[in-house]
């Protein structure tokens, strides 16, 4: 069961719930999709229907961000908790470095996916990291050729949103991963170019205001985030149905 929340259906999981279904999806053929929207990619898949098909098709959707949570709660179909992406990545390195599983880094500038790869092969012992490379590249083909001949079980695809999630749709199936998992910025802090927010911040609910106090340009963007609650205010007082195809969970 999923719950909709603005036009993207969320699964309704726990962080631990959320690495099962992700172990499972390791499992059977490819390729797979993970996302993980928070209230930026959810107002552009509003404007952007190539991207909101490709959301609604992914086979886990992970309530990133806690704009995503509060608009849930305001809409009356609570989700459990927040999943921050980056917590999910690591927790599923946790549980794939044990079972053989093969990581393929893709995404950030030169440099930075071989550095994420050795920080998180020292952070997760076992773990295969069977390729990196840098997300400035012209033609997509290569980029697949060599997922492939790296036989990638799961690729952190780290191009930023939308780009990341239309370019597991056009070429996953071609690289032959069974796991693509859409990750923004997250090599940037896997290699130690970005801190993340301190642990207080992050409990608060509040890294997106550490974030903008690192990086004050991202003002133009998160001005947009009190809109995306407000739209949830206003579709829970008009009573606007979600988009179709989606089972709503809580009673509201
Ligand atoms: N990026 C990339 N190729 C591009 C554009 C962006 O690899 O053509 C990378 C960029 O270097 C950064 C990440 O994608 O590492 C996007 O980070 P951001 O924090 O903006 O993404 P978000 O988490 O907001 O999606």
């Amino acid at each position: 069961m999923r719950v909709d929340v603005l036009g993207v259906a969320f699964d309704n999981v726990t962080l631990d719930e959320a690495v099962d279904r992700a172990l499972a999806l390791l499992e059977e053929e490819g390729p797979h999709l993970a996302v993980t929207p928070n209230p930026e990619i959810v107002q552009r898949a509003a404007k952007d229907p190539e991207f909101a098909e490709i959301l609604s098709n992914a086979d886990l959707v992970i309530p990133d961000g806690i704009g995503v949570i509060y608009a849930s709660k305001i809409l009356g179909r609570p989700l459990k908790e927040r999943v921050p992406g980056i917590d999910f990545a690591s927790a599923l390195l946790d549980r794939a470095a044990g079972a053989g599983k093969r990581l393929f880094l893709l995404g950030a500038a030169p440099g930075v996916a071989e550095q994420a790869a050795v920080n998180l092969r020292a952070k997760h012992p076992g773990l295969t990291v069977c390729g990196t490379h840098d997300g400035y590249f012209k033609e997509d083909g290569p980029v697949a050729d060599a997922i492939r001949r790296a036989q990638a079980d799961i690729v952190f695809v780290c191009l930023g949103f939308p780009k990341q999630e239309k370019w597991i749709a056009a070429n996953g199936a071609a690289a032959g991963a069974r796991l693509y998992i859409g990750l923004g910025g997250s090599l940037d802090v896997f290699a130690g170019k970005v801190e993340r927010a301190p642990a207080s911040f992050q409990r608060l609910g509040l890294e997106w205001l550490y974030r903008l106090m690192k990086e004050p340009s991202r003002i133009g963007r998160m001005a947009k985030l009190p809109l995306f609650l407000v739209s949830a205010v206003g579709a829970r007082l008009t009573g606007r149905r979600p988009s179709a195809g989606c089972n709503q969970e809580g009673t509201g």
